[in-house]
């Protein structure tokens, strides 16, 4: 049987066990924390993301999940508005899910040939000519015809086979809560709680996970924030960090007031915003008689201006599965490791690119370049704000 060493199991190696274990592969899961766990947060999921999802056959459980995200434009702290919303657009409409959620959906999409070993942190990849590929953690190593590394932007087999590509700071920190519906402050019908807004240096995005009294769609309802600010992340307590962040926020438009006076210093989750630089030169290696690939923040970390970096895991995944599906090893398993890398790279490549003229957006700072910002805003719409959207459209899953 076709063995895969799958290495971390966040968003993107979940995904990726499951469809290798569902193709028929005899998939080990190793992961450095003593449990598998799901973030507190969530997560907005785009249409390439959820074409990803359905590609991958995990469709039902998201739809069991999602609550759908309406485009509430974008507006500037004074409440210009800089982008106006834009009616839904038939499959164009993102969603949004609970981390705890979706991670439940992964789980379950793992089934029972999934062999996980927790608490195991790999050091070192193995490749060498006429082997199969193998990691360790110093006391267990494990040899499979395909190493999937899915162990996050600080990837240690991706700093063995591409050490090209460094760790680097993006410049702002991100904090992120979901606010139960209980706590959830009560807002008029007239003042909906998704939406986006931008000004210098600080974007605030918010939504419902769910709907306040519901029983269906997300178990874990409430609304979702994230506050993006430029410079590094707060060294003080989370209770100083949200004083903080009420005065940074304060006199934004509501409910975004409203949402920080509901959170509590427990909810945040405060996080330094990194990338790679440059991009691995490539996603999959030969490596023996089997091959090496790189999947999801391990391969392409990047800020999260777009939300593109769980979708993109996903797409990943989805392409994996249908590369390697018929490959056994030896050449035909190295061609579709190649096959992976000639695939996703140009892919990722786009999405970063845009990601990174949002960080751009994002970081304007003095009052002449807000305004070029603004104007460059209101003209390019479409363009600029519309990417994420345009990046979803243009991906759908491999045959
Ligand atoms: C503020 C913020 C908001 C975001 N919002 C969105 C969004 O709305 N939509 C979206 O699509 N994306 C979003 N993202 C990006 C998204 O969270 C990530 O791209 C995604 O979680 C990456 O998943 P991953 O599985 O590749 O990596 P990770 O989630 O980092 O998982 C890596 C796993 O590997 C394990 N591991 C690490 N090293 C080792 C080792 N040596 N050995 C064994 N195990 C190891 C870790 O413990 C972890 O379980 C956001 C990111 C941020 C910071």
């Amino acid at each position: 049987m076709r063995t895969a060493v799958v290495v971390g199991a966040g968003i993107g190696g979940l995904a990726a066990a499951g469809a290798l274990a569902r193709t028929g592969w005899q998939v080990t899961l190793l992961e450095r924390d003593d449990r598998v766990r799901a973030g507190r947060t969530a997560l907005v999921l785009w249409p390439n993301g959820i074409r990803a999802l359905r590609a991958l056959g995990l469709g039902d459980g998201l739809d069991a999940i999602a609550t759908a995200l309406p485009d509430m434009g974008v507006r500037r702290p004074d409440g210009h508005w800089l982008v106006q919303p834009r009616p839904a657009a038939g499959d164009r409409t993102p969603v949004v899910v609970h981390r705890e959620d979706l991670h439940d959906a992964l789980v379950a999409g793992l089934g029972d040939q999934v062999e996980i070993h927790t608490g195991v942190s790999v050091r070192s990849v193995r490749v060498g000519s006429g082997a199969r590929p193998a990691v360790s953690d110093g006391r267990l190593t494990v040899e499979a015809d395909l190493v999937v590394a899915a162990d996050g932007i600080d990837s240690a087999v991706r700093r063995r086979m591409a050490p090209e590509s460094t760790v680097v700071s993006s410049g702002c920190a991100a904090w992120r809560a979901v606010i139960p519906w209980y706590r959830a402050p009560r807002l008029p019908e007239d003042r909906p709680v998704s939406g986006e807004t931008l000004g210098a240096g600080y974007r605030f995005v918010a939504a419902s996970l769910g709907e306040r009294g519901s029983s269906g769609g997300s178990s874990r309802g409430g609304i979702y924030w994230v506050a993006t600010a430029a410079g590094a992340p707060r060294p003080e307590p989370p209770a100083t960090q949200l004083a903080l962040l009420r005065r940074w926020f304060a006199h934004w438009p509501a409910p975004i007031g409203d949402l920080l006076a509901a959170t509590e210093p427990d909810d945040l989750v405060q996080q330094e915003v990194r990338e790679l630089r440059p991009l691995p030169r490539a996603y999959g290696f030969a490596a023996g008689t089997g091959g090496v690939v790189l999947l999801g923040d391990a391969a392409h970390a990047m800020p999260h201006h777009l939300g593109q970096g769980a979708c993109l895991a996903f797409e990943d995944a989805a392409t994996l599965r249908s590369v390697v599906r018929e490959a056994v090893p030896g050449r035909p398993l190295q061609e579709a490791v190649e096959a992976y890398s000639r695939l996703r790279r140009p892919r990722t490549v786009t999405v970063v690119r845009q990601t990174r003229r949002m960080s751009a957006v994002l970081q304007t700072r003095g009052r002449l370049a807000l305004r070029a910002r603004d104007a460059a805003l209101g003209t390019i719409n479409p363009r600029l704000m519309g990417s994420a959207a345009t990046a979803a459209a243009q991906w759908n899953p491999p045959a």
